[in-house]
């Protein structure tokens, strides 16, 4: 299990037997293998509201921890919060992992959508329901933006349910736009964004 760090007192970690298969890539000519590259860190958001969300996360994470050439080596806990869009659905729960990887940003996206579409998630409209989310929050300090994929993600700076997990785990991840590490972007939230979140891990 690629799991190196964290995980004390984390339920998730107990329940992680699962494996899952990986799907084989063939890489176009050209381009370095995963293999070839160096590997570096990422942070990927995770969240769900529909079906069992604690349950759904746990799936998500092992399901990242088998995929190849990806290691999660830290999880946060979870954090249930009420959610952002239409009225009337049942509340969120989000954590997020920190990741080291081979992975280009665009491949370890693929990765995140596949795990969604594995998981059975439905597309319905922004902000509304789902069983499960997986964004890519920092790669790398990176900045990128393309059609597919911007990072850091857009809108982490604004969340509770991003910045106070996120700072949880890892306070000095630098957010290479605004300059700012995790924690000083987490103490810049409104405190409704703190006020709201309700550990369960
Ligand atoms: P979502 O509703 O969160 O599943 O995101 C919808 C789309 O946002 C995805 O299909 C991605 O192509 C795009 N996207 C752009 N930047 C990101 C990012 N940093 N993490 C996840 N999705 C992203």
């Amino acid at each position: 299990m690629k799991i190196i760090e964290g995980g004390r007192g984390k339920p998730w970690l107990s329940r992680l037997s699962l494996r899952f298969p990986t799907s084989s890539r063939t890489m176009p000519l050209g381009f370095a293998a995963p293999t070839e590259r160096k590997p570096v860190i990422a942070y990927v958001g995770l969240g769900a509201n529909l079906g069992e969300p604690e349950k759904q996360l746990t799936e998500a994470l092992a399901r990242l921890a088998a995929a190849e050439e990806v290691e999660v080596l830290k999880v946060s806990g979870f954090y249930r919060n009420p959610p952002l869009g239409p009225p009337g659905q049942p509340w969120f729960v989000n954590a997020v992992a920190k990741v080291r990887t081979r992975l280009s940003p665009e491949e370890l996206l693929r990765v995140l959508k596949n795990i969604e579409q594995a998981m059975g998630r439905v597309t319905r409209e922004r902000w509304g329901p789902r069983e499960i989310d997986l964004d890519l929050l920092l790669y790398n300090g990176e900045v990128l933006s393309g059609p597919d994929l911007t990072v850091p993600h857009p809108e982490m700076q604004h969340r509770g349910f991003v910045l106070v997990p996120l700072a949880e785990i890892a306070p000095l991840a630098w957010h290479p736009v605004l300059k700012k590490t995790a924690a000083e972007l987490e103490a810049m939230l409104p405190p409704r964004e703190r006020e709201c979140l309700e550990k369960l891990t």
